[in-house]
């Protein structure tokens, strides 16, 4: 059996965004995932982007990962936010958000999910005290008298101090753990892809609230853009089998020609949309991290970015209970953290959840009282603010590497 600190289950974005943080502080750190790491940097592994929050491009910095990826990171320089009916005009009313009112240059980054990956995997491979292990799933979680005890699927067995479930949305160590979740589906897919356009988009994020739900056309390198496209699952699979022809035509319906001719790119990509919230995020020697812990709906694209800030809350809490000599598995120390981010998890869930039943549908009454809110929040500056610095992320108790601090 090896040791170290601290053992990761899930080497996705925020797995390895917490190992490294937690190997920079000083800790000894295995990071164990059933994909290979060639496999999870293949194209077709996940066509997705993120819009990655300023706060979330500081801790990256601070992390010495941003470095590796900003060549392929596109500024957003506004974002416009439209309601319209499939196909009919757009209400007069509409949301423009402006960095500059925030006094930043941008309001965060699009960037591939790959380069983000490839990026992390960079650094962690410089870092002597961190391991990662693939392919090899997290089995098995049992205490131990002064630890925790972690099974592979390659048979190897690890104690630790303590254990990290960054294992995605089903986490199967969550469920091991006995932590309970409330959940539902939004009866809605995510349809993914790459939209190659004639004009450039001028950094210009794009959210058009459709019957459906919300159309995100959001800005990456070169004349390209990325979509998630917010269909409702009895329509989705329809969608996604079209031939290139007839799904060009669904395509341009919704995307409209304000780039000039547009092209769908390589392949596209499906994800069924679902709402989860774990009721704790910890127990005696163990954590959540990232979507384990929570599954929101990406109409606002603050998924990675909660996760991340989840990495940043929990390797600070551990990494002041290490240098101060305390047990980091202690729950007294990890409750620290399940106060700190359960309540901004659950904020953002009722945020994210509420906007989309709001938007997502044709009911004359509630498509007057948006369009009329729209209008409002865009005539009154400190509302506007108020929005972009919570898109920002720079909102509520940030830990220190969202600060661009060391963790
Ligand atoms: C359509 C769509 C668009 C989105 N857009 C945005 C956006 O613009 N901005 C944003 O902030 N967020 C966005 N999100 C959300 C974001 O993608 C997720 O929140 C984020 O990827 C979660 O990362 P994670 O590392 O927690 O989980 P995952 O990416 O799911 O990683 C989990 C890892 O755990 C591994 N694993 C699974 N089981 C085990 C096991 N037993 N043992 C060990 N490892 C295991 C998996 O192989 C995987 O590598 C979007 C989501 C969707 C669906």
């Amino acid at each position: 059996m090896s040791r170290c600190d601290v053992v990761v289950g899930g080497g996705g974005m925020v797995g390895m965004s917490l190992a490294i943080a937690l190997a920079r502080g000083g800790l000894d750190v295995v990071v164990a995932d059933p994909v290979p790491q060639s496999a999870a940097l293949e194209p077709k592994f996940d066509g997705r982007v993120s819009a990655l929050a300023y706060a979330t491009v500081r801790m990256l910095t601070a992390l010495g990962v941003w470095q590796h990826m900003a060549e392929h990171a596109q500024p957003i320089r506004d974002i416009l936010v439209t309601d319209a009916p499939l196909g009919g005009e757009p209400s007069p009313f509409s949301l423009h958000f402006d960095p500059a009112e925030v006094g930043a240059e941008s309001l965060g980054h699009i960037v591939e999910n790959r380069y983000t990956r490839a990026a992390l995997f960079t650094v962690a491979e410089t870092l002597p005290n961190l391991r990662f292990v693939a392919p090899a799933a997290m089995t098995a979680l049992k205490s131990a008298p002064n630890g925790i005890v972690a099974t592979l699927a390659n048979g190897e067995t690890i104690e630790a101090a303590m254990a990290v479930a960054a294992d995605g949305r089903e986490s199967p160590m969550r469920d091991a753990m006995g932590l309970k979740v409330v959940g539902w589906s939004y009866a809605q897919w995510g349809i993914v892809a790459t939209v190659e356009h004639e004009k450039p988009h001028n950094g210009v994020a794009y959210e058009h609230f459709l019957p459906s739900g919300p159309f995100a056309i959001l800005p990456m390198t070169g004349n390209r853009s990325s979509l998630v496209w917010t269909e409702r699952e009895d329509l989705a699979p329809a969608i996604l089998k079209l031939d290139d022809n007839a799904f060009h035509a669904e395509l341009f319906r919704r995307f409209g020609a304000h780039l000039g001719a547009i092209r769908a790119a390589g392949p596209r990509w499906s994800y069924p949309l679902k709402f989860h919230l774990a009721r704790g995020f910890v127990q005696p020697r163990f954590a959540l991290c990232g979507d384990s812990a929570h599954g929101i709906h990406p109409i606002a694209g603050q998924g990675l970015n909660l996760g991340l800030k989840d990495a940043a809350a929990l390797s600070e809490v551990v990494l002041d209970a290490a240098r101060l000599g305390l047990d980091i598995g202690n729950l007294d120390t990890l409750r620290k953290y399940e106060r700190w981010r359960r309540f901004d998890s659950l904020a953002l869930s009722i945020a994210t959840d509420g906007l989309n039943r709001l938007f997502s549908n044709d009911i004359a009454p509630l498509r007057v009282l948006r369009d009329v809110g729209m209008g409002i929040v865009d005539a009154i500056g400190p509302a506007r603010r108020f929005f972009m610095r919570h898109a920002g992320g720079d909102v509520g108790k940030l830990p220190r590497l969202m600060k661009g601090k060391a963790a």
